[in-house]
Formats: structure tokens, sequence, C-alpha cells
């Protein structure tokens, strides 16, 4: 007999060039009183989009467990019912927790495409050392996500390079999930619809990755860029979240062992993870063919393009340790990984 299987989604999803002009009016649909935590890299841009909040406060730069206490305890006093996050990944993540904290619904407002943390009900936080802390699962995904398309077209282009990357690791990891049986977020294996929609990320990247690139570049927003934005942000999460996450993932979180690296965004070093995963496999043809689209899209593909010059065994022993501990989302592959492979694959990046 077959088992259970699941999958989610966050509440709504709407995206478009102007979304934001519509906030106040989305924001007060869910619920009257607002803490509004945003960038402060685009604060002074959307204060008048913003006039409605209870509470406008500036994210003070990292996702850690202090920050989420001050926030919280701001939010409380004022007694808001709604966290809005607007900004990247480390503001919406923020939000997301805050909401968690006080059982409050979260709206977020991605200001780049640079990773599926918007749609998401994960938050990464941080130790005060800079360092991964730990993963947060959420009781619930955000109740909306408002993308406005012209915002993220305005950033610069390495951001939606950044979450190709991240979206490229959703179909190969969902791939092996599936061949492996491993389970999702939800403990449950993924839908067939959680898989097509990881394929759908897949295609959709690969198609009108190159052209969106430019089209950021030129800050415009046609339907192509519209196709490459929802890849990014809503089908890369619907994909990771419920098909289930492997390698590419396991080894981002191993590069993120070392110091050197954390300069480097989220999809920059799971793009190499990718590589590394199809090196490891010897899937030769795809990785030469990955290889020449993150050339396109600007990715980077070598270990010294994320700041790892020149890699000591020592490194790569850690890194390789790290992905392959006891438990870790690498052994939901279909086959045996050991850090040997791991190692080598990364070494073949150099
Ligand atoms: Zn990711």
């Amino acid at each position: 007999m077959a088992g259970l299987t699941g999958i989610r989604f966050p509440g709504r999803y709407i995206q478009g060039p102007g979304a934001m002009d519509q906030l106040g009016r989305f924001s007060q649909d869910i619920s009257p009183s607002a803490l509004a935590i945003v960038d402060p890299f685009v604060d002074d841009l959307v204060q008048d989009q913003l006039d409605f909040a209870t509470l406008r406060e500036r994210h003070g730069g990292d996702c850690t467990d202090a920050e989420i206490a001050r926030l919280a305890k701001l939010a409380q006093q004022a007694g808001c019912t709604q966290i809005i996050g607007l900004g990247g990944g480390k503001v919406v993540d923020t939000a997301k927790a805050v909401a968690e904290q006080l059982d409050l619904p979260t709206l977020i407002v991605p200001t780049i495409a640079a990773s599926d943390a918007p749609c998401s009900a994960l938050a990464v936080v941080y130790g005060e050392d800079g360092k991964v802390d730990r993963d947060l699962f959420l009781k619930r995904g955000p109740e909306l996500v408002l993308v406005d398309t012209q915002m993220i077209a305005n950033a610069p282009a390495r951001f939606l390079a950044a979450g190709i990357g991240d979206a490229l690791a959703t179909w190969f990891e969902a791939e092996s999930c599936r061949q492996s049986g491993a389970v999702n977020c939800l403990g449950l294996t993924g839908t067939g619809l959680a898989y097509m929609v990881a394929r759908n990320c897949f295609d959709t990247i690969s198609q009108h990755g190159p052209q969106a690139m430019l089209d950021c570049a030129a800050d415009s927003v046609t339907s192509t860029l519209e196709n490459v934005i929802e890849a990014n942000i809503l089908m890369s999460c619907i994909g990771f979240e419920s098909g289930g996450v492997a390698t590419a993932h396991a080894i981002h979180h191993g590069l993120c062992e070392l110091d050197e690296v954390h300069h480097a965004l989220h999809g920059e070093k799971v793009a190499i993870g990718v590589l590394a995963g199809l090196l490891m496999q010897d899937r030769k043809a795809e990785f030469k063919q990955i290889l020449a689209f993150c050339d396109v899209i600007g990715l980077r593909t070598k270990l010294a393009h994320i700041g790892i010059d020149a890699p000591t065994d020592d490194m790569l022993s850690r890194v390789a340790r790290r992905a392959c501990r006891p438990g870790e989302i690498t052994h939901n592959e279909p086959f045996p990984v050991t850090e040997t492979m791991v190692r080598d694959a990364l070494s073949a990046l150099a």
C-alpha cells in the first residue's frame, strides 16, 4: 500500500510591477496592525508605501536570536497583529521567526530574487559569530508573499543570478528524493505536483534565465524576467519544501564552515554544490551543460570564485565532514555519499 504524500504552499503569492503600491491594501486585508521590519538598504525608498504600518523598524543586519527577540518585543508592546518583512533573505527570515514567536501572520515583500526564502516556512538563524546556528522550522509559511518585479529588476543582477543558482538545485534535489523515497519538510514524500513544480522550475530557468539576466541588468520588467522571478521565488520554494533537498544544499552547508566564503551569496554556493554533485556521480554530459549554463548566467563555477583560492586538504575535509555528517540531507541521494566523494568533486572545482 502506498504511504502518505504531501505538499505545502505559501498562503497567497502575488507578483507584478508596482505590487508595492498595493501593500497597504493587502496588509489591511490580513489584519489591522502591522510591524514592518525593513531592510535599511530600501527603507528610504518605501517609507510612503508603509505609512499604514503601526510601526516601521529597520532590521539590525543578521537573523540572530537577539534580533528576533528585540523585534518581537517591539511588536508586542505596540500590540501588532501582523509582521511584515521587507528586504533580502535575512530580513525575510527574521520577520518569519518573529511572527512564529508571537503566533502572528507574516506578509513578505522580497526586494531581491536571490533565493527561495520569501515563500518558505523556514528561517536560518545565525549565531553572534556570523555562522549558521540552526534551521528554524516554522509551523506555517507566509500568509502572503508580494513580489514587486520592478523592485527586483532595479536590484543588481548578481542577486537574480544567485536566485537562479538556488533554483538550479531544486529539481536535481527533488529528483534525488523522488528516486530514494526521502521525505520532504512535512516528513512525507512529495505529491506528484511537488516534483512537477521542481521540474518546471528547472525548465523555466534553463529556457529564460540568460535573457532574464539581460533584462534585469537593463532594469526592464519583461515577461521573461517575470517567469524567472516566479521560478526563483515560488517554484524553487515549493520544489524544495515539498520535493526535498539533498547534496547541493548539503555541500552549501559544508562550504559555510569556511570563513572564506561568507561574502558569497547562498545561491552562489548552492550552484557549486550542484556542479560537485554531478561530478560525484560522473554525470559528465550534464556537468558540461550546467557548467555552460552557469557561465552564461554569471554564476561562479570554481572554488576560487567564491573565495577559496587555495583549498587545503584540511579545508576540503571540513566541508566534506559537515556535508556528510550522520542524518545530513546528502544522505537523501539514491546512492551512498562519502566524504571522499565530496572532497574529490570539490578538488576538481578548485
Ligand atoms: Zn536554497
